[in-house]
């Protein structure tokens, strides 16, 4: 049984530091966690708590 997967088209990867982990596809940003904070500070978003 073999499930074709969707993410091999759309690689889900931090499109600054490469990571696969934690990626936030919030507002298109397609960023880790980590650098998403870094540019939510520089967008002007308020803090994810
Ligand atoms: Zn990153």
């Amino acid at each position: 049984m073999k499930r074709d997967i969707r993410e091999e088209k759309r690689k889900r990867v931090c499109r600054i530091c490469g990571t696969k982990n934690a990626i936030v596809r919030k507002y298109g940003l397609m960023t880790c966690r980590r650098c998403f904070k870094d540019i939510a500070e520089k967008l002007g978003f308020k803090k994810y708590d």
